[in-house]
């Protein structure tokens, strides 16, 4: 699905030198690549904030530690996403409310969350999944309605730009009240182990965060809060500060594979491509196909057999998961969420994909969808 080893020996030198550097300065926790880092992350957001953490799971619970969530209150997020941001809601004793998605975008259906709002709502958690963004301006205005705060989970869409209806552009996950990012591997900008980030512009928030990330002391020794210990380690800050360099090219590689693979299946009836929302541009974390009239298992096994990856994103939505399906939901509410998880079908898509390897990849496709 990624080829992170081609990735790697592009821009090998660059790592190794900043790889090394940190292991002869012998500062591995909170060293000054981890300071540099996050500053070359808040211009690049253009975001006031932000506070590197271990990984993305941790950046979310902190952030909902950080806004003072308590328990019985309700977070409205969706059911297909990762189980990461389900997770975390229900760790914390809040109460997760989940919500259907747009069949076109696979994102937050924003007419779902107005619904689900009662008095014992406080935040919303939008998934900018798959690489774009979740209507945002909809988003707040509902939560600037309903007095709730807006949590962006950021880990699929970082370098993505929203785009606002008078036409002003903001990085994804720097226009809710906080957003987090997670730097795994096979994220879009991903580290060589794990890594996090939370971001805002609110300066009360981000100290508040701060302090949480480090067991909630303020002073050495003396503990405010109830905390994690939640760090980037100074290896993964170095390699992240030369990827971030790189970012936007990673990106327009993504697209014009995307673009490639759109042009591919789009006249196919049997298949449908992934739509491109007006107020997003896309970083395709995965290019997710919807598939109609095939047994959608039976392509998987067959590219399988070609030595092609594919992956189902996501095969059990969380509503139907053992440990979150006693919490009240209706099924009818969550029909298109159903119906994706039944159809959807993510192909290789990374920044060194060439054009025969996507040739290969396209023509088996086809073959398979074409003689069902
Ligand atoms: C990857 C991911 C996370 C969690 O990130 P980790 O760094 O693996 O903890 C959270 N939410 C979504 C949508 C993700 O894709």
């Amino acid at each position: 699905m990624v080829d992170l080893k081609s990735q790697y020996e592009k821009i090998q030198d660059e790592i190794d030198n900043a790889v090394l550097d940190v292991v002869r300065s012998t500062q591995y926790i909170n060293g000054p690549e981890v300071k540099k880092f996050q500053q070359d992350l808040e211009e690049y957001l253009d975001v006031s904030h932000v506070i590197p953490c271990a990984n993305g799971t941790d950046a979310l619970q902190v952030a909902m530690m950080g806004l003072d969530l308590k328990p019985g209150d309700e977070v409205i997020t969706t059911s297909f996403t990762f189980v990461a941001t389900v997770e975390v809601i229900a760790l914390l004793g809040l109460t997760p409310v989940l919500v259907d998605v747009y069949e076109g975008t696979f994102n937050m259906n924003t007419e779902s969350v107005r619904k689900a709002i009662t008095p014992r709502t406080k935040a919303i958690v939008p998934v900018h999944l798959f690489g774009q963004c979740v209507n945002m301006e909809e988003i707040m205005s509902i939560a600037k309605k309903h007095n709730l705060y807006v949590i962006e989970d950021n880990a699929q869409a970082i370098g993505a730009d929203y785009i606002f209806s008078n036409g002003k552009r903001k990085k994804a996950g720097t226009i809710g009240h906080v957003g987090c990012t997670s730097f795994f591997p096979s994220k879009n900008l991903g580290c060589y182990g794990d890594g996090g980030a939370i971001f805002t512009d609110n300066e009360e928030i981000a100290e508040k965060i701060r302090i949480i990330v480090n067991h909630g002391m303020v002073v050495r020794y003396y503990h405010d809060y109830i905390g994690v210990n939640s760090r980037l380690d100074s290896i993964q800050a170095a390699i992240l500060r030369v990827k971030l360099k790189y970012l936007d090219k990673y990106a327009k590689l993504r697209r014009e594979a995307a673009d490639y693979y759109d042009n591919a299946f789009a006249d196919n009836a049997k298949l449908i491509i992934p739509e491109r929302s007006s107020f997003s541009t896309h970083v395709f974390h995965q290019y997710t196909l919807k598939t109609r009239n095939i047994d959608r298992d039976k392509l998987k096994k067959y590219l399988g057999s070609k030595n092609i990856p594919a992956m189902i994103y996501y095969p059990v939505p969380m509503h139907e998961q053992n440990a979150y399906k006693n919490y009240e939901y209706k099924k009818e509410d969550l029909s298109i969420t159903d119906k994706l998880s039944k159809s959807v079908i993510s192909l290789p898509m990374h920044t060194e994909l060439s054009k025969q390897q996507q040739d290969y990849i396209i023509s088996h496709v086809l073959d398979f969808v074409n003689n069902q």
